[in-house]
């Protein structure tokens, strides 16, 4: 019998099993698994530009780009020395740093919404800062939320939908309880009417709205016209706070996030990923007057030892300067359109259903043969096993994808026109495996 896939090499192999003894699953985050397209995971050793290196000496192109934050490449070399220089003067000193005012201002200056900005440790914490703030400031407590769209592992935002097109959350684990999700409520991504039901139930009572501005953790889904703008009305009319999470959109879709790419404006914005520059950084940021309601300005409590980590805001400030600077969001726009095209070239030569949708520098790949993906429904029937086998295929053959077909795909400035001609070429072989049953 032929298998889908084959192993990791020996030494990735070695090291999943010594992990599996001391670590749940053997990682330290779900994503990182190969649970949803069979095998075990490539454990890496370094990374240069559009490259990652695993522990056997194999080389892959990466669309993975650490889950988002790399869009320079990796081991950006500005990068890597602002790093450095600041780690040589000490690690942490849990007294202000230049460093966070100056993070602070280039945040400012890229985001037109944000006048202020908390940094915190990870996107988890910003969003869960949003979602206190959103409710410190309005003295409400309902949340809304969209099925299929990921703010981190946030007790009351891990919800299922139940049955129906408006539902109340339920957990979406064991050890959330259902107390804990009782105000949040789950509606429909790119259904405003769904949106509108909760309002016209819970108005008064509803703190805000969180939303993915494009969906990038149900693959990469984009707004419908005027779904973001729908739901900007709706907070206003309501005086609800507008929560936009940016975590993955910041800096990835527009230098100035997804904001400014579909010109509506939030109240909060929480970012990660990119902000960070590849250093574990979170911010949250907004008009001065709502985030002067966290402490010590204000009476919403947030605090974090480490928050503000100069070896963060040093990454965070290389990394947002290129982007300012250099307009790499331009650079990378020809790049994307021609790998999607060729994808969506070589799909249809091996007659594989394959639709291809981007927002800027994020991309995602739906093995469907539906034209366009704007539902989580559609998301969900899209054709898992062929993406396995092409997965599996492509690994094989030098690149690595995000293991899952829920994923968003991650172009970085690095990815030139000889990266993408190899990443067609080794996807012939790909999609032919993924047409074979
Ligand atoms: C990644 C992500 C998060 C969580 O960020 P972490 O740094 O993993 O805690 C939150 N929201 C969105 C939209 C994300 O993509």
């Amino acid at each position: 019998m032929s298998h889908d896939f084959s192993p990791p090499g020996p030494h990735s192999q070695a090291l999943f099993e010594r992990a599996c003894e001391v670590m749940p699953g053997g990682v330290n985050s779900p994503a990182r698994t190969f649970n949803a397209v069979g095998g075990s995971p490539v454990f890496m050793d370094r990374a240069e530009g559009a490259y990652i290196f695993d522990v056997d000496g194999n080389a892959y192109i990466d669309y993975v780009g650490s889950f988002g934050p790399m869009i320079l490449g990796h081991a950006d070399p500005t990068t890597v020395a602002a790093v450095q220089n600041q780690a040589a003067k000490g690690l942490s000193f849990g007294a202000p740093t230049g460093l966070e005012t100056e993070l602070a201002e280039l945040i400012r200056d890229m985001i037109d919404s944000v006048e202020s900005v908390r940094m915190v440790n990870s996107g988890t914490e910003a969003t869960t800062t949003a979602v206190r703030l959103a409710r410190g400031a309005t003295g409400r407590n309902k949340i809304v939320k969209f099925a299929g769209n990921y703010h981190g592992h946030v007790d009351p935002l891990l919800v299922s939908a139940g049955s129906g097109a408006l539902t109340l959350g339920i957990p979406g684990s064991p050890g959330v309880p259902e107390a804990v999700v009782a105000d949040t409520l789950v509606a429909t991504y790119n259904d405003l009417a769904s949106v509108e039901a909760a309002f016209a139930e819970h108005g008064d009572d509803i703190a805000g709205i969180i939303v993915e501005p494009v969906a990038g953790n149900m693959n990469c889904v984009p707004p419908v016209d005027g779904f973001l703008e729908g739901l900007r009305g709706l907070c206003d009319r309501y005086g609800a706070a507008l929560i936009f999470d940016e975590v993955m959109t910041g800096f990835r879709v527009h230098p100035a996030g997804a904001q400014a790419y579909f010109d509506v404006t939030p109240d909060i914005t929480a970012l990660g990923k990119i902000v960070g520059g590849g250093m574990p950084v979170g911010a949250v940021g907004g008009s001065k007057a709502i985030m002067e309601s966290l402490a010590p300005a204000g009476s919403v409590y947030q605090a974090g030892t480490l928050a503000g980590h100069p070896l963060g805001m040093a990454a965070g400030i290389a990394t947002l300067q290129q982007i300012r600077d250099h307009d790499v969001h331009a650079a990378i726009e020809p790049n994307i359109t021609r790998l999607l095209a060729g994808l969506e070239q070589r799909a249809a030569n091996a007659g594989v259903a394959l639709t291809t949708q981007r927002v800027g520098a994020m991309f995602g790949l739906f093995f469907t043969a539906e034209d366009a993906v704007t539902r989580f429904e559609q998301v969900a029937a899209c054709d898992t096993e062929a993406f396995a086998r092409f997965f599996h295929t492509l690994l094989a053959e030098g690149v690595y994808l995000a293991p899952s077909a829920f994923e968003a795909g991650f172009m970085s400035r690095a990815h030139d026109n000889t990266i993408i001609d190899r990443t067609l070429a080794a996807a012939e072989p790909a999609f032919a495996a993924a047409a074979r049953r």
